[in-house]
């Protein structure tokens, strides 16, 4: 009996040993060249960066206008403030094609962002500069900030 719990301990150990554990981060999807832009078509991939990135961690790609319940291709938005006034102040997020209110989809996005984060022990983040999600100063950015996440802006 003991010698099998021990051995069932073994196994966990096995499949469970964290010394060889590699740090998570979070990258932006579309750095990675994944066509998950506004637009459906793929961005620049940033192999350089992502070759670097690679050698030192275990790279979690996040979406989180997808994460947020957004298609692609969707409509492509500007954030005329910060994430952090969308947070706090009511900015909204108005799509300029149609006029629909999507403040609720970045929102979201950025929360599973942070979800994901804390799910996988990721406590830094890659993201995309110039989006109303993942720029630093977008909406997820500001959440992943907010939540203990080191935000570093790929321009
Ligand atoms: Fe890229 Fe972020 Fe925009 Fe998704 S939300 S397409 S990951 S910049």
């Amino acid at each position: 009996m003991a010698r099998n719990a021990n051995r069932r301990q073994e196994r966990q150990g096995r499949l469970f040993d964290d010394s060889t554990r590699v740090e998570p981060i979070l990258v932006s999807t579309c750095l990675l060249g994944i066509p998950c832009r506004w637009h459906g078509r793929r961005a620049k991939k940033r192999g350089e960066l992502i070759e670097r990135l690679k050698k030192r961690y275990v790279l979690v790609p996040i979406c989180p206008e997808q994460l947020g319940g957004m298609p692609t291709p969707r409509t492509g938005e500007m954030l005329h403030g910060t994430g952090a006034q969308v947070l706090d102040e009511g900015l909204r997020i108005i799509a300029p094609e149609n006029g629909q209110d999507v403040t609720r989809f970045h929102v979201d996005g950025a929360r599973y962002a942070l979800e994901i984060a804390e799910i996988v022990g990721a406590k830094r983040a890659y993201l995309k500069g110039g989006s109303p999600s993942c720029d630093r100063e977008g909406v997820t950015g500001e959440v992943l900030t907010r939540g203990g996440v080191k935000v570093i802006r790929v321009g």
